[in-house]
């Protein structure tokens, strides 16, 4: 079956459904294509700190009742060592500005709603997709769909697949340079039924390694903390997993975290990636598909959403009078605020792990950009603007909001 389309989206995460509502807002047409179940997408754990511009985004966009209503708003976070915590004033030093933990999941689960409230297609469980026609005027999207094979036609088409997607892949080798670097740890991460202990994140560095105290709603805990790369989870039963957590995060005014049943638990690889130029011919990259940062500096759904703000607003622009000057610079517009995420996030990971190949000079001198980041009021507000998010690269009016 053959169907024509405006913009085909590639993939129903946090950077196709935002950018699919955002078109939708500008009366333009778009069919996005999953390969997973709905249930799978929502069900999903992943990212839940959310930027203050994002949360701005999803209200603007109108559909930001959920994290108004359910969000938690923080307006600061800790920062431990040497077994001491310390707080860090975000809202004071950025002006006003926080970030809010609202589950990954629960993003989606409001952007699949809002979509079908659109009536506009998306499809789940979509087999065998593959893109292609880049350089031609009508890209297209080919996929099975309920038994039946369908080549979608389209004047561009968004690849925000993810980092294991299709899309990326599917550009020629040699016009894409991919930027990397693998990081000698992984991050074994809980989900907890346990009221948070804290009402604000805590970052641990610790002898032992990296710990982070987080948390998805007030009756559920989520935790991290450093393991070596090639870790099985299947090595680390609860009680283990508990001992080593409350090892590194308690201090010694006696703050802890709360101990509660483990509901899921997983090793994460760490890694930096940029696969740059973000576009080839009718082709644009977004999201996850054209860069992964260590989730340290909780960047990776933040960046897919600033990514599809600056590709609606030249999408915008080509639909509403032809012009192509946004288009052009997309990869341009995009990079600068990824590169700056990219540093940031490493910057937070070499801050706050501990290198296999490290020696007492390292540590020392960890310490010592530690007690200086908790001591400075400058060094403060450089994490806080950071962290809170930097400014969007294009106003929310010029991509039509
Ligand atoms: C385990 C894990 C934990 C994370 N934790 C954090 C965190 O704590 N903080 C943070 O900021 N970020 C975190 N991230 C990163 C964050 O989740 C991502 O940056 C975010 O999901 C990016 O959104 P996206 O839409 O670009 O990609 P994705 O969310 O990956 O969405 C891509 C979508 O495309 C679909 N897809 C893939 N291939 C195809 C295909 N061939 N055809 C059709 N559809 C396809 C996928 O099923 C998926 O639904 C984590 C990521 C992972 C994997």
């Amino acid at each position: 079956m053959i169907h024509r389309t405006q913009v085909g989206i590639v993939g129903a995460g946090p950077a196709g459904l935002l950018l699919g509502h955002l078109l939708h807002l500008n009366g333009i047409d778009s069919v996005i294509v999953e390969d997973r179940s709905r249930e799978h997408v929502i069900d999903r754990v992943r990212a839940g700190v959310l930027e203050q511009g994002t949360v701005d985004l999803m209200t603007a966009m109108g559909v930001g009742r959920g994290v108004q209503h359910s969000g938690l708003r923080h307006e600061g976070l800790y920062i431990s060592f040497l077994g001491q915590r310390h707080r860090i004033n975000l809202a004071e030093l950025t002006g006003g500005k926080a970030i809010t933990v609202y589950g990954q999941n629960e993003v989606v689960r409001d952007l699949i709603e809002a979509r079908a409230e659109t009536g506009r297609p998306l499809l789940f469980e979509a087999e065998h997709v593959s893109v292609g026609g880049f350089d031609s005027s009508s890209p297209e999207i080919r996929f099975r769909h309920g038994g039946v094979d369908h080549a979608l036609q389209c004047d561009f088409i968004a690849g925000c697949d993810g980092f294991h997607g299709i899309c990326r892949p599917s550009i020629p080798s040699g016009s894409l340079t991919v930027h990397e670097r693998q990081y000698p740890f992984a991050w074994l991460g809980i989900l907890a039924e346990a009221a948070p202990s804290s009402d604000e994140l805590v970052y641990t560095y610790h002898e032992r390694g990296f710990a982070l105290f987080s948390m998805r709603s007030p009756s559920m805990t989520r935790l991290y903390f450093q393991v070596p790369p090639d870790e099985s989870i299947e090595t680390w039963s609860d009680d283990a997993i508990w001992s080593e957590m409350l090892e590194r995060m308690t201090t010694r005014d006696g703050w802890r975290p709360t101990v509660g049943r483990i509901i899921q638990k997983a090793v994460t690889p760490m890694r930096s990636f940029v696969a740059t130029p973000m576009r080839h011919g009718r082709l644009f990259l977004a999201g996850d598909s054209a860069h992964i940062v260590p989730p340290t500096g909780a960047k990776g759904l933040n960046l897919a959403a600033s990514d599809v703000l600056v590709l609606a607003r030249a999408l915008k622009e080509y639909f509403t009078d032809g012009r192509t000057e946004w288009l052009d610079r997309y990869p341009e517009v995009c990079a600068r605020r990824v590169w700056k995420a990219q540093r940031f996030s490493w910057w937070m990971t070499s801050t706050l792990h501990r290198f296999p190949d490290e020696n007492a000079f390292d540590y020392h001198r960890q310490i010592a950009d530690l007690d200086y980041l908790t001591g400075s009021r400058a060094a403060m507000t450089s994490l806080a603007e950071q962290y809170v998010g930097l400014p969007a690269e294009v106003s929310f009016e010029s991509a039509g909001l």
